[in-house]
């Protein structure tokens, strides 16, 4: 366990040095690339879980495309109230669970601190209600927002719409690439987010939370809610169809909320059962200017912005030049 003048830093943390995706070593490792990718989707994971809820969403709960070819209340309002619901509930369940009835416990949590209340930090003086409100009055519009501007643009011939009929293999191909893009445009914008100007203005919001829990996950300003949800872009130039739209999207904001529960995973009867937590990420709240990326990028190793979790790890982002 890693110790600062004998107190420790963290009341759970994985091995350290922490590891990130093998992809791009210099020396290609195609069975351990493999081994790590196997381990995204089986047996249940979050990426998994994340592909069936948008082919579910698409199928059962959304609005079909000859109706979006005008911007019209009532298949904008089902879009938002979805997502409103998707977000309440998935957010609601983990918070209850880990936080409010502690069904773990401080089992595999990292960091040791309760959430916070009465604190003049946030807004309404509480964390969660603080990060409930941002994350359900601005993240859930900004979504639905990326969402029905899509919607609209297939329905009207923008972008190129395929169908799983007539392109198999890119329709499936594109759920196993997308998590690349997000990892590979997320630093850039994260890297954008921590300029002084920016961060004052709208990313400070979500670092308010030096101490996370799920409902912080999509607590953000506006401003950075739309820079960040402004990858799923990529849409209007590639051949895709909205079902890939919707799990971008998903993967995004669920992706936050489990990213951000403060718990490395979720245990079921004493075993590890559902990888949640991401100890790269907890790593950039404690410290801020480090890991903007994710482990599944090699942007923070290339640009020396690196924490793997270590003491010798944040000796070097101390001196690091990169300050916010
Ligand atoms: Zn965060
Ligand atoms: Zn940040």
């Amino acid at each position: 366990m890693l110790k600062r003048n004998n107190r420790k830093i963290w009341n759970y943390h994985p091995n350290l040095p922490i590891q990130t995706a093998p992809y791009f070593n210099w020396q290609p490792q195609p069975l351990v690339t493999f081994k790590w990718l196997l381990n995204l989707w089986l047996p249940i994971t979050e990426r998994g879980l994340i592909t069936i809820l948008s082919i579910f969403t698409w199928i059962y709960f959304s609005p079909s495309l000859n109706r979006c070819h005008n911007f019209s209340l009532d298949w904008i309002a089902e879009i938002y109230l979805r997502n409103f619901s998707i977000m309440f509930l998935i957010t609601g369940i983990l918070h209850l669970y880990f936080y409010s009835f502690s069904m773990q416990g401080k089992v595999l949590k990292f960091d040791d601190r309760e959430l916070a209340t009465n604190s003049r930090r946030f807004t309404l003086k509480n964390q969660v209600w603080d990060n409930m409100f941002w994350s359900l009055g601005s993240g859930v519009l900004v979504w639905s927002s990326y969402e029905v501007l899509l919607m609209w643009g297939f329905a009207n011939g923008y972008g190129i719409l395929i169908h799983w009929e007539n392109n198999p293999v890119w329709f499936v191909s594109l759920f196993l690439m997308l998590p690349l893009w997000q990892a590979f445009s997320f630093y850039w914008i994260h890297r954008l987010l921590h300029w002084p100007p920016l961060y004052k203005l709208a990313h400070s919001v979500h670092h308010r939370n030096a101490n996370i829990g799920p409902w912080s996950g999509n607590s953000m300003h506006p401003v950075e809610h739309i820079l960040w949800l402004s990858s799923v872009s990529i849409h209007w130039l590639i051949a895709s169809h909205p079902v890939h739209v919707i799990y971008y999207l998903q993967l995004q904001v669920i992706g936050a909320v489990t990213s951000h529960s403060g718990f490395e995973e979720l245990l079921i009867s004493d075993k590890k059962r559902y990888a949640l937590g991401e100890f790269f990420h907890q790593l950039h709240h404690r410290y801020y200017e480090c890991n903007y990326g994710s482990s599944e990028t090699h942007w923070d190793r290339l640009f020396g912005t690196f924490h793997d979790g270590s003491e010798k790890g944040l000796e070097k982002i101390k001196k690091s030049k990169y300050k916010i």
